[in-house]
């Protein structure tokens, strides 16, 4: 099983770390390169502008060898707007997050940036464009400002710190016994899973990536630090396009567009209030997490 987690673990660890820099980005391609499953077409053309526009267009997926996980599945994300991505699990939310990296292609449908088929553009530049978050959020071993350094080498420490107080980690870091210079990671302080979390978030915040990809971001980070941060991401959605998967709804609460995905099916859509409104499976869901959060 090593040898299957391990590129993924590596590559999740590289998109991370991806610069803006097209040297960057061509050295990450030649790693994922490795990858067998998705690789430029011969025919593919770079993403040159900004990307605007997502849309999934009755996207269908199943893994190789496998029974379809994902039947039909059609929305959009255009610039400024944030989708939420919610369902039990299974459901296939971080499938769809992995046809967005493309580490697979949809079995049919298809996925355009700006109206281009996604398949028909050169990985490097699409990625060059990405910000990732996974739930597992990687750190090296470094201080805290370089491990959010990565997201942007350029940037100075004042930037360094806004992007970590818009990922509530500032105050936390300032607390640590050298600051920003405190070792953080493998052999360093231990911060815990929600802490290195805000640390990921930090760094991908300081990139300021033109597609957001969140998934399950913030689930180790108590709710109400959460909150704090849910409302700086709203903010940040400005000028991006953001897609957050969350098991836990205020997470995704915000979003101009919430899907509820069971099944590999999108069964609701609507933001907060419309869903909650129409009395369906996110309502159910909403009053049995929001009830939860407010017993002790
Ligand atoms: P969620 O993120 O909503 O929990 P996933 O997208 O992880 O759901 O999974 C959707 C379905 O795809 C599940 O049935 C899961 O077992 C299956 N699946 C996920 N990853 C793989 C994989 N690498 N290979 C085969 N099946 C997978």
């Amino acid at each position: 099983a090593a040898r299957l987690v391990l590129p993924l673990f590596v590559f999740g660890m590289l998109i991370n770390q991806i610069q803006r820099s097209e040297a960057a980005a061509a050295r990450i391609a030649e790693l994922l390169a490795t990858e067998p499953r998705v690789a430029d077409r011969s025919d593919a053309v770079p993403l040159t502008a900004r990307p605007e526009e997502i849309r999934f267009d009755n996207v269908r997926f199943a893994y190789p060898g496998r029974e379809p996980v994902i039947h039909g599945v059609s929305f959009a994300v255009g610039l400024g707007q944030s989708v939420g991505v919610v369902g039990p699990t299974g459901a296939g939310k971080s499938t769809l997050v992995k046809l967005l990296l493309r580490y697979y292609e949809p079995t049919s449908g298809q996925i355009t940036v700006n109206g281009a088929p996604l398949s028909g553009l050169t990985l490097a530049s699409y990625r060059g464009r990405l910000g990732y978050v996974s739930q597992d959020a990687f750190l090296f071993h470094g201080t805290a400002a370089e491990n959010i350094l990565l997201g942007d080498p350029a940037a100075d420490l004042a930037a360094v710190r806004r992007a970590a107080a818009m990922a509530g980690i500032d105050e936390r870091i300032m607390n640590l016994p050298d600051g920003y210079d405190t070792v953080i990671g493998e052999r360093g302080m231990k911060l815990s899973g929600g802490e290195r979390q805000r640390v990921s978030l930090a760094r991908a915040i300081l990139r300021d990536p033109a597609i957001l990809l969140l998934d399950e971001a913030t689930s180790a980070v108590d709710t109400r630090t959460e909150a704090l941060i849910q409302q700086n991401l709203h903010a940040l959605r400005q000028g991006r396009l953001t897609l957050a998967v969350a098991h836990r709804l205020s997470t995704v609460r915000q979003c101009d567009l919430i899907l509820v995905v069971v099944d590999g099916c999108v069964v609701e859509r609507g933001d907060h209030e419309a869903l909650l409104a129409s009395g369906g499976v996110y309502a159910g869901m909403w009053a049995v997490q929001s009830g939860a959060e407010a017993t002790p």
